[in-house]
């Protein structure tokens, strides 16, 4: 259920109706807007009936119930007349889901400190907001390169400081979240862990911004209850991720479910971003599917970039060199005019 509190709603009110709230042995959530703040209350749905009598407090506008199985992530939770939608803050004039377009890229993993801080400048000067790179690295063969780990961590926030750029990076393991927390301004959670919910409730504690990645397996609803679970955790700040599922076509990696940007638009107010080097994993198909996310209505894009694709230690094919990132990136502009927004 969500309890809508009226525009001019004093502190009080909202204390009494989060008190009452408590009470009834449920937990609120109190989500700030524009115009008013809503309060969702989140417990056992049997008892909801209860909650409908607190529409009688004062201050209270309306109690209505979230259809959706996800609550804290639905868009009924924000006023959609208003074109309510959360924007994440990251950094100093870093913020996702806001009129300007974020891009993110870097390599896919950190290689080494030289190579990290040389990427990490060449995306900045071309324009990047963010900068990725795996410290820890899932891969599907044991015996490929795992990561360098916390030695990965301190390079990546070398190159934060080099280039004033805010990093993001995959944490795997919960044992590993204090650890990444402390070098870096995004944890990502990677597409094989959108549903490691041991990993989500602890990211859920934290007050640093998650990337989440839809899993090549999992349905819209399904991603966003794996929102909902740091959500409802505590942690606000989630910024979704589409970078592929996978289907029965093999020419690309996996395949861009584009389809999910306007779903995900209608269905959360989180913003979300694209993942176009994992979707292909063709280096010649990030630059149109960039643009096609864009145009599409995604709030940002991730990218791969490294300079020596054919020595990379992962993912070298799905790489941009940084001359076509550049390339990329004046592309993107021209798009984000058209579709009202900026790079
Ligand atoms: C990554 O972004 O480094 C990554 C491993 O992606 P995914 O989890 O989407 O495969
Ligand atoms: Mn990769």
């Amino acid at each position: 259920m969500i309890i809508v509190m009226h525009p001019g709603a004093s502190k009080k009110q909202l204390k009494e109706v989060i008190d009452r709230i408590e009470e009834l042995g449920y937990t609120p959530h109190v989500i700030h807007g524009e115009t008013r703040n809503v309060i969702g209350a989140i417990g056992d749905e049997r008892g909801k009936a209860r909650l409908q009598y607190l529409e009688a407090l004062p201050g209270v506008e309306r109690v209505v119930p979230i259809l959706r199985p996800y609550k804290l992530a639905s868009i009924e939770v924000k006023d959609e007349r208003a074109g309510e939608r959360s924007i994440i803050h990251v950094a100093e004039g870093v913020d996702v889901g806001g009129p300007r377009i974020t891009v993110i890229a870097g390599p896919c993993s950190v290689e080494s400190r030289e190579s990290l801080l040389h990427i990490a400048a060449e995306v900045r000067d071309a324009g990047a907001l963010m900068l990725r790179g795996g410290a820890y690295k899932p891969r599907t063969s044991p015996y490929a390169f795992q990561g360098l780990e916390a030695e990965g961590l301190r390079y990546l926030a070398e190159a934060r400081e080099q280039t004033g750029l805010p990093v993001v990076t995959e944490v795997v393991n919960p044992e590993d979240v204090d650890l990444v927390y402390e070098f870096v301004d995004v944890l990502q959670v990677g597409a094989r862990n959108v549903q490691n919910f041991a990993l989500l409730k602890r990211l859920g504690s934290l007050d640093k911004p998650i990337l989440l990645k839809r899993g090549m397996m999992t349905t819209i609803d399904e991603f966003l209850m794996s929102a909902e679970y740091i959500l409802s955790a505590g942690n606000d700040r989630v910024i979704l991720c589409e970078r592929g599922i996978r289907t029965f076509e093999t020419a690309t990696r996996n395949t861009l479910d584009i389809s999910a940007v306007p779903v995900l638009k209608e269905r959360t107010h989180l913003p979300f971003i694209v993942d176009p080097s994992h979707a292909s994993g063709h280096w010649q198909y990030v630059h149109p599917l960039s643009l096609a996310a864009v145009a599409a209505g995604a709030d940002g894009i991730m990218v791969e970039v490294h300079p020596e694709p054919e020595i990379a230690m992962c993912d070298g094919p799905q790489s941009l060199k940084p001359g076509k990132f550049r390339e990329l990136m004046q592309a993107l502009e021209k798009i984000a005019d058209a579709v009202g927004r900026k790079i």
